[in-house]
């Protein structure tokens, strides 16, 4: 059993891997962006929360995404662990994340960073652009924001997990099998 955050700035290859990671370790995935894009194909209340926020690069509220992902942990308390991709984006949502897991008894095993370098990342999106449909990855400018926000808000999360000993760096330029070669010989040396 084991938790693990997926964590790095929008177009690192979290969607790509965690598709590798939950068929070897069978882990329940969590994407607060794709469950937040639900929302808005469904008209829900939380999806017109969301929209503004999205439609401009802009992280959603800390307190609309915690009580979502509150939501999906009670709604699948049997699963065998989670894989938290793209959650937590802010410290604050890392803390409340700690005291959800707490509940059932369980915490984060391991916080996955992928790292991929600024240009890089703006190639991999606009290219992206072209084919998922994603509004939010066909404007350089919205880019620009998304990549802000990541490093306004986002990176200091990593210094949260540094401080538990939960970080595992990972060069996220290669090929999608050898950066899963790395994330798997990381998620085994922190599985009990
Ligand atoms: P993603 O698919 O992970 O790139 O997320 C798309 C958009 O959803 C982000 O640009 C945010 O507007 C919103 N979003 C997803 N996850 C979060 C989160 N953990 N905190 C705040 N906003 C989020």
């Amino acid at each position: 059993m084991i938790n693990i955050v997926l964590f790095g700035p929008p177009g690192a290859g979290k969607g790509t891997q965690s598709e590798n990671i939950i068929s070897q370790y069978g882990l329940k995935h969590i994407s607060t962006g794709d469950l937040f894009r639900k929302h808005l194909g469904e008209g829900t209340a939380l999806g017109v929360k969301a929209r503004s926020f999205m439609d401009n690069g802009k992280l959603v509220p800390d307190e609309v995404v915690i009580g979502m992902v509150e939501d999906f942990l009670n709604e699948n308390s049997d699963a065998k662990g989670f894989i938290f991709d793209g959650f937590p984006r802010t410290v604050a949502q890392a803390e409340a994340l700690d005291e959800l897991l707490e509940k059932h008894n369980t915490e984060i095993g391991c916080m996955i960073m992928l790292d991929v370098p600024q240009d890089e990342l703006k190639k991999r999106l606009l290219e992206r652009g072209k084919t998922s449909g994603r509004v939010d990855d066909q404007n350089e400018e919205k880019i620009n924001v998304r990549i802000q926000e990541y490093l306004n808000k986002t990176l200091p999360v990593a210094a949260f997990y540094e401080n538990q000993n939960k970080t595992c760096k990972i060069n996220g330029v290669g090929t999608i099998d050898s950066i899963f070669a790395d994330i798997a010989a990381s998620i085994e040396s922190h599985m009990v």
